[in-house]
């Protein structure tokens, strides 16, 4: 179990009651409708047609099947991630890890993944921030969907924070920044990649790569946000 989950397991009783809702934000657009089917971009006006990939997947070298992302990232879910990762506010742990739960359902209600594979963080970043929010995120929805959490990825080499990088910089991918675990087998398996936040899809897609070179069958991700205009 992730030190959070111990740690907190109690106090999520506590923050059920204080923050009993799913949507508790105010400020926050939910992704709904017609949306990319490769990369969850939603499509800004409504389609006639079913169009599977959007216009900016076009030429992409997607090793992920599908990304499937909450709300936007702006407004309350912007401020609750990054009070939960930055600012050390758990309670929004439960918070998160519920909308998750509801986009587990709403975007990947036909597939019986095998696992969940929360995004990893060097181990210098994780030892800094006491914990990786990806990985906590994961554990509870876990626990609501009966998915196992598989560490089966870590990241050996530290990159530059997505949020400080010029897209033309975010947009080159940072090949070798994740390695699998030698004692995770995942050949055939269906798994679920589990951030917080999407941005460019780069992190994610990196994660797939992996996955994949190891013979994972079927690659999705699965965010509480997505970046605005990416
Ligand atoms: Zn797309």
């Amino acid at each position: 179990m992730g030190l959070l989950s111990t740690l907190h397991k109690n106090l999520e009783i506590v923050s059920e009651f204080i923050f009993p809702s799913v949507e508790p934000w105010r400020e926050g657009r939910k992704i709904e409708g017609a949306c990319c089917q490769r990369c969850g971009s939603p499509f800004e006006v409504p389609v006639s047609i079913p169009i599977q990939e959007c216009a900016n997947c076009n030429g992409i070298p997607w090793h992920l099947d599908r990304a499937f992302s909450c709300y936007l990232f702006e407004g309350d879910p912007r401020r609750s991630i990054l009070e939960f990762k930055y600012h050390r506010k758990f309670y929004w742990r439960s918070v998160l890890g519920k909308v998750l739960v509801e986009g587990y359902r709403d975007g990947f209600s036909g597939v019986a993944f095998d696992a969940l594979v929360p995004v990893p963080l060097h181990e210098a970043k994780r030892r800094d921030r006491g914990f990786n929010q990806a990985e906590e995120l994961a554990f509870v929805l876990s626990s609501r969907v009966e998915k196992p959490v598989w560490n089966c990825l870590s990241r050996p080499h530290e990159t530059i924070s997505q949020a400080i990088q010029n897209r033309e910089n975010r947009l080159k991918s940072p090949l070798g920044s994740f390695q699998m675990m030698r004692r995770f087998d995942v050949r055939g398996r269906s798994l679920l990649i589990i951030d917080d936040v999407l941005t460019t899809g780069t992190t994610a897609n990196e994660c797939a790569r992996v996955l994949r070179e190891a013979g994972a069958r079927y690659i999705a991700v699965l965010t509480v946000a997505r970046g605005v205009g990416s």
